[in-house]
């Protein structure tokens, strides 16, 4: 199993080493064709205007949308988050529009530029998740179909998931945080060998539980 970086631009090489420290093979994605076989993808942080440009300079609109469509896990930070968003406040054109909210580009002004915190993200299990904010983007509307994930203790939503796409304010990578990973390694696992059984009665196949 195979799960690729966005490597056009941002903090990609952070993306990478995580993956390879849970044992995951990563994919740097920089034309269509690295997509191929791949069974999930992050979009990591830098300037989504950039990502923007460059997305469209190298033809990966297309192909992307259709693996995110295929079911494959997305991860989106920061940056990322702002790209696989529908809606941008500001009127900014969507990059990929598969998650149902609206986000707020520099949600947090030049006094609270970058910040640390700790954060509650059950879904990943009871201990905090340590999150690194960087000119970080906020989730200001959640749409019907949209999971909240995790929430700033002003109740600000920074993290959610829709299917199979999840979408965080916050940079896991930079903060030796692997759950997140792992749990996006498990969505890969189970899209690239989908078992019979494993998403009914509502349980998530991807919940990692108290384990980790
Ligand atoms: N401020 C950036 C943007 O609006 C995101 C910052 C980040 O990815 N760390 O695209």
């Amino acid at each position: 199993m195979r799960i690729g970086v966005l490597a056009l631009h941002g903090a990609v090489i952070e993306h990478i080493r995580t993956l390879q420290a849970i044992g995951v093979e990563p994919v740097t994605v920089r034309l269509p064709e690295d997509l191929e076989g791949l069974s999930g993808l992050i979009l990591p942080g830098g300037e989504s205007t950039t990502m923007r440009k460059l997305v469209a300079r190298w033809g990966l609109r297309e192909p992307i949308m259709a693996l995110a469509e295929s079911g494959a896990p997305i991860l989106g930070t920061c940056a990322g988050m702002i790209i696989v968003a529908k809606e941008i406040a500001g009127g900014d054109e969507p990059v990929f529009p598969l998650l149902d909210v609206t986000v707020e580009r520099n949600a947090f002004g030049r006094q609270l530029d970058s910040f640390e915190t700790d954060l509650e993200m059950p879904i990943v299990g009871d201990r905090p998740v340590r999150a690194i904010f960087i000119r970080a983007p906020i989730i200001e509307r959640v749409g019907p179909g949209v999971e909240v994930l995790a929430r700033l203790p002003d109740q600000r939503v920074v993290a959610v998931r829709q299917r199979n796409v999840i979408a965080i304010s916050f940079h896991p990578e930079l903060a030796g945080e692997t759950r997140i990973h792992r749990l996006v390694a498990t969505m890969a696992a189970e899209f690239a060998e989908p078992r019979e059984g494993t998403t009914a009665a509502g349980t998530e196949p991807w919940s990692l539980g108290e384990a980790i």
